[in-house]
């Protein structure tokens, strides 16, 4: 598992990331924007969208990988890589196994205790999704600037990513 990768192109992708997390702050969702890239194009992006839905499920890991089997009419997405500006929960990275995507770059871990169990666990655990891959892993892409988006969010209401 790489710790971090200086990567121009993660950055940029990664920027894109940030852009969207800030559209979550206008409904009072946790800023967390991703995007899917295949080759050198974004072909989805995914915005934190779970109290403007009232939906658990609307992580913007799972929003990207929904635009993204939709715009490529296929639920398999080898080849791609998922950014996220905070690191995927649990839920997120069995979608992002089940979806077989082949890199996952993050920025920040989320706010909040830790807890035994992670993404990371499901990432990479050879044996948490059954047939499926487990994706190449760059984390701390801009982490201060995914982070300081999860401290402004955070700091008048005292809750977490939810
Ligand atoms: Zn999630």
């Amino acid at each position: 598992m790489l710790e971090h990768d200086a990567s121009p192109d993660h950055d940029r992708h990664m920027r894109r990331c940030i852009e969207l997390a800030r559209r979550a702050l206008a409904t009072a969702d946790a800023p967390v924007g991703a995007v899917i890239v295949i080759g050198d194009r974004i072909v989805a992006e995914g915005v934190e969208r779970v109290k403007a839905r009232r939906d658990v499920t609307a992580h913007a890991e799972i929003e990207a990988l929904r635009a993204a089997c939709v715009a490529l009419g296929s639920t398999d997405l080898t080849g791609a890589t998922l950014y996220t500006s905070v690191d995927p929960c649990m839920m997120c990275a069995y979608a992002i196994r089940l979806a077989r995507v082949g890199t996952v770059v993050s920025g920040t871990p989320p706010m909040g205790a830790a807890t035994p169990l992670d993404g990371w666990t499901v990432l990479a655990g050879a044996d948490a999704v059954p047939n499926r891959p487990m994706p190449r892993v760059v984390r701390g892409v801009l982490a201060e600037e995914c982070r300081a988006l999860l401290m402004a969010w955070r700091s008048p209401r005292g809750v977490g990513h939810d």
